[in-house]
Parts: structure tokens; C-alpha cells; sequence
């Protein structure tokens, strides 16, 4: 598995960091009980304790003030054990995340969401990039598909997922399209993708009739449906009668997710040694 490989890789440069007297280390900050927002930050935890990087969870309770969260995101900018700062989103609604994330010492954003890290995407020169979108091109890396001059359609334009992916196949030399809500035609631009990535929050909104022969299909989506399953963006059983690769949902980008999140902190360290 490619996220295996990569933290492997990491475990060994975590190694050689504390050769040298520098051990990586990532504050994870949880606000009140989500559950699925309690599954990722384990999954972090137990990926951090597998590579060898230090980590401290900050659990506070769904009623924290904002002030509160400011000044802990702030004792964490200062503190010198902690190269990466991670809060998991979303956060309940009376706390504001763009002031949260705005916070966060650029130096040590590990998800690349402060306004700093997301413009240095957008010119191509960053010190971190986003950790989903990072994951994905890992992926289609690992293909063996070529993505310079293919035709990349995304779907979704948040800012964690769908603007930041668009980007990153722009700067591998794709020609981009970005799909929304309001998109006209979304079958007809979907139909034209040599590489699709799903990143929409629709379970399966995506299927085998809207995918090219052929194609290098994403799903970013994690949708849980009432019956407890998780889901994608895209319908598996048709979708892979058609693509001639498919990430699965769980297994495909989730993991990935984390094994950059792994490769963030590992770099931040580095920077704020
Ligand atoms: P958002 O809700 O922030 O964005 C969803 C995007 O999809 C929006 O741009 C929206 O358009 C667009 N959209 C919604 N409905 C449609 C539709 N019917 N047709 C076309 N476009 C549509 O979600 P995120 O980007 O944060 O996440 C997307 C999915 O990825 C979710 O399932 C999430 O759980 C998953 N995810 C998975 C991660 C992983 O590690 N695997 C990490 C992060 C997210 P508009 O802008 O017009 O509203």
C-alpha cells in the first residue's frame, strides 16, 4: 500500500531527525465529541506513535470559548516540542474557524489551510501541501497515468479538498476543470476526464455512465450513510467497470490523508528546528 510505503519512509527520516537532536512532534486540538472527528484524530495519534513522531492531544469540551482556543493555539506556537499544529474541523458552531486556522504559526500549519501556506500553493512555492490533495496525487503518481496535458475534472471547490487539488494538477501541467453545485452539465464534464477526482460530500453521486473508458477515477468522499456504511463520492460497482483505476472508499485516499499529514510534520520540524 502506498501509505504504508511513505510512512515507512518517514520512520526512517524521523530516525535520522533525532540523530540529530530533532524529534518531530504534532498537536492535535479536538473540540467537543464528534464522533467521526474522534476516529481521524485517533488515526493520527496511532500513526504519529508508529513513525516516531512525539504527539500531545488537546481534547477540550464543546463549550470552549474562543478565547480559550486562541490562546491554547497560541501557547502551541510557542511551545518548542510541538513542530506541528493540527485542529480538527469542524469545529461547533459558535467558534469561528477561519480565526482558528489564521492562528495557527504558518511554519507550523501541518494541514496547509492558513491563508500564508494556501497562497504559496497557488504560486507553487510551499513548504507544506494540503494533506488530501497531496494524497491524491500520490495516488495517481503510483498509477503510472501521466498527468501532464490529460484533461483533470474535480469536483468540489472547498478549501481543503477541491481548490487545492485543481491547483496541484494545474502545477503537473493538467488542463482543469472544476465542478460545483452549480455546474450545468456535470456528465458532460465528467464524461471528458481522463483523471476524476471526486471531492463532493453526495454519496455516489458519480457513476459508471459519467466516467470516460479508461479513466483514473478519485473518491475523496467519506459519506456515512444511516446503515452506518461508509461510502464515496463514487458509485464503486459501475464506477469500475469503466476506470481503469479507482481508489475504494474506505482504504483509498483516507489513508493517504494521514500518511501526509505524517509527511507535514516530519518537514515542519525541520523548519522550526
Ligand atoms: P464541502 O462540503 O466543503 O464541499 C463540497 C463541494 O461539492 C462544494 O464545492 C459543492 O459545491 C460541491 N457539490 C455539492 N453537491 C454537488 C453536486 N450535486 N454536484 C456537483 N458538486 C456538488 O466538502 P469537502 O470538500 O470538505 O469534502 C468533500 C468530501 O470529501 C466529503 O465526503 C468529505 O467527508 C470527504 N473528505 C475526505 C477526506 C479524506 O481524507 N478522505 C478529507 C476531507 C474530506 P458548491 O461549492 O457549489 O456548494
Amino acid at each position: 500500500m502506498v501509505s504504508q510505503r511513505i510512512k515507512d519512509e518517514l520512520k526512517a527520516e524521523v530516525l535520522e531527525l533525532k540523530n540529530k537532536g530533532i524529534t518531530p512532534g504534532l498537536a492535535v486540538i479536538i473540540v467537543g465529541d464528534d464522533p467521526a472527528s474522534r476516529v481521524y484524530v485517533n488515526s493520527k495519534k496511532k500513526a504519529c506513535a508508529e513513525i516516531g513522531i512525539y504527539s500531545e492531544e488537546y481534547a477540550l469540551p464543546a463549550e470552549t470559548s474562543e478565547e480559550e482556543l486562541l490562546a491554547l493555539v497560541e501557547k502551541l506556537n510557542n511551545k518548542d516540542d510541538i513542530s506541528g499544529i493540527l485542529c480538527q474541523l469542524p469545529l461547533p458552531k459558535h467558534l469561528d474557524e477561519k480565526k482558528v486556522i489564521n492562528a495557527i504559526s504558518p511554519l507550523k500549519d501541518v494541514d496547509a489551510f492558513h491563508p500564508a501556506n494556501v497562497g504559496k500553493i497557488m504560486i507553487g512555492d510551499y513548504d507544506f501541501l494540503p494533506c488530501t490533495p497531496a494524497g491524491v496525487m500520490e495516488l495517481i503518481k503510483e498509477s503510472g497515468i501521466e498527468v501532464k496535458g490529460k484533461e483533470c475534472v474535480v469536483v468540489g471547490r472547498s478549501n481543503i479538498v477541491g481548490k487545492p487539488q485543481a491547483m496541484l494538477l494545474l502545477h503537473e501541467n493538467g488542463t482543469v476543470t472544476i465542478c460545483h453545485s452549480k455546474t450545468r452539465d456535470l456528465k458532460e464534464a465528467c464524461l471528458r476526464a481522463d483523471i476524476l477526482v471526486a471531492a463532493v460530500g453526495v454519496p455516489e453521486l458519480i457513476k459508471g455512465d459519467m466516467i470516460k473508458e479508461g479513466a483514473v477515477v478519485i473518491d475523496v468522499g467519506m459519506n456515512r450513510l444511516e446503515n452506518k456504511k461508509l461510502v464515496g463520492d463514487v458509485e464503486f460497482s459501475s464506477a469500475s467497470e469503466k476506470a481503469a483505476a479507482i481508489t475504494p472508499v474506505p482504504g483509498g485516499v483516507g489513508p493517504m490523508t494521514i500518511a501526509m499529514l505524517m509527511k507535514n510534520t516530519v518537514r515542519a520540524a525541520t523548519l522550526n528546528k
